[in-house]
């Protein structure tokens, strides 16, 4: 197996089979073309090219960087296509820091009410690295733009030659463990401990990992001392983190903790042209509306169904209409529900509602059951494709007439009732998110 391959076998772990059998394994790794500092892909075609360019360009990089110890920038090109062909990658281009994506910048990142507190926050600390809010940490669910408004920072900070570390919790583990395995621990604590700026994602995954909370305590403390900036984000605050250090958990609130909130409507129309402009993707308005509506508030979600509709045109030479937007999104939809179980559904309701998964299911009629219960049935019937008479035997209920019952109320209770509405969606993009 070559470098390439061995790469692409790492990232299979940690992605869908799904995902890895339609995209991932089509790619073919140039051995020949490819350098000890560019690794070069070849994609059949550009639906393919463009999904994982989008999703997973970076990801390979790290991996490379993993296996091989050398930062790698990675091309993806498609079979046949020229233009690769006759370019020396080599001392060509500055070396890029292909961790961090170029198109994560402020001027990409559209500001409403919803995550306009983390924007401001994350852009005062780019203006004066380690002065103002250090560590700054920003929370908030999946998809919500965490990610993209660190690397903006990081952008910015790497435009001015500042050394800049970009990693997830995850990375930083494998990281640890490979020098822990090749006894390189020094030169791992050379890396993290002389950078300028130390940009952690996804800081919830050290829950319960004591040995790499023990490093990345050292690791926090030695910057901080050193007065180097230190953004981190997780999908919660400090304080509802658990598994953390009390010392861990204490130094992330020393800063500025900011948080991001779901878009609003007005938010996710900016978001969406944004991309269409970035990505060159031509939508009318109805199109934009109709997506923003029918996506609740996950904004990976958005782009995924763009360029999936970009891709698909382009394959198929015809324009993007409303009928073609419909389609293509109830096969991204039910892709990314295609796992969802009714009992998945279940235990996070009663997860969230703290209740019993075996209560929401049982006859009793407290108020908090019936209401968890009602919340259950319909976004079982939301989010899987079982019908009315499946549902009531799965909730023991007599017939599917109690569950059609179910449903138009919470649907009224939604049309009149914002707040319900809300949590109602929280708990959809929950849902969807884990799977
Ligand atoms: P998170 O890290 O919170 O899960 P990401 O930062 O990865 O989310 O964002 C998911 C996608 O949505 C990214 O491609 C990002 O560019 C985009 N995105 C999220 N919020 C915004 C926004 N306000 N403006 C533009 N793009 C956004
Ligand atoms: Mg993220």
């Amino acid at each position: 197996m070559n470098i390439g391959q061995e790469v692409l076998e790492l990232l299979r772990e940690e992605i869908t089979e799904l995902q890895y059998n339609r995209y991932i394994k089509q790619l073919t790794y140039d051995i020949k073309k490819s350098t000890s500092d560019m690794a070069i892909f070849y994609a059949p075609n550009a639906l393919v090219l463009n999904w994982i360019k989008n999703k997973y360009t970076e990801k390979i990089a790290h991996l490379f960087e993993i296996k091989s110890g050398n930062k790698v920038n990675v091309k993806i090109a498609l079979k046949n296509s020229t233009s690769l062909k006759g370019k020396k990658p080599k001392n060509e281009q500055k070396p890029q820091h292909s961790l961090l994506n170029p198109s994560h910048t402020f001027d990409n990142f559209m500001v409403g009410g919803s995550n306009q507190f983390a924007y401001a926050a994350v852009k005062s600390v780019s203006e004066s690295a380690g002065e103002v809010y250090n560590p700054l940490f920003i929370y908030g669910g999946v998809g919500l733009g965490k990610t993209h408004l660190m690397q903006s920072a990081g952008n910015v900070f790497q435009n001015q030659g500042k050394i800049v570390i970009y990693t997830s919790v995850e990375q930083f583990l494998n990281d640890f463990i490979r020098h822990v395995r090749n006894k390189t621990m020094p030169s791992f604590q050379e890396k993290y401990r002389k950078c300028d700026v130390l940009l952690i994602d996804d800081v919830q995954f050290l829950s319960n990992k004591e040995g790499i909370q023990e490093e990345f305590f050292h690791t926090f403390e030695a910057l901080k001392g050193a007065g180097k900036q230190i953004i981190l984000t997780a999908d919660k605050h400090p304080k509802k983190i658990g598994g953390l250090e009390k010392r861990l958990q204490s130094r992330f609130e020393w800063g500025l903790v900011a948080d991001i909130q779901p878009p609003e409507l007005e938010t996710k129309i900016a978001i969406i042209k944004k991309k269409c402009e970035i990505n060159k993707v031509k939508l009318t308005n109805d199109i934009i509306n109709y997506i923003a509506t029918v996506i609740e508030s996950n904004v990976r979600e958005i782009e995924g169904i763009l360029s999936k509709l970009h891709a698909y045109s382009q394959l198929m030479h015809i324009d993007i209409d409303l009928a073609f937007t419909k389609n293509v999104l109830r096969d991204q939809l039910q892709e990314n529900r295609a796992n969802l179980t009714l009992d998945t559904i279940t235990n996070s309701v009663a997860k969230d509602l703290n209740i019993k998964p075996t209560e929401i299911r049982s006859k009793g009629r407290s108020k908090n059951l019936v209401y968890a219960r009602r919340i259950s049935i319909y976004l079982c019937r939301e989010l899987t494709p079982n019908t009315m008479p499946q549902l009531a035997q799965y909730f023991g209920m007599k017939d599917h007439t109690a569950i059609s019952h179910t449903i138009k109320k919470i649907n009224e209770l939604m049309k009149n009732d914002e707040d319900f509405r809300v949590k109602i969606e929280e708990l959809t993009n929950k849902i969807t998110s884990v799977s």
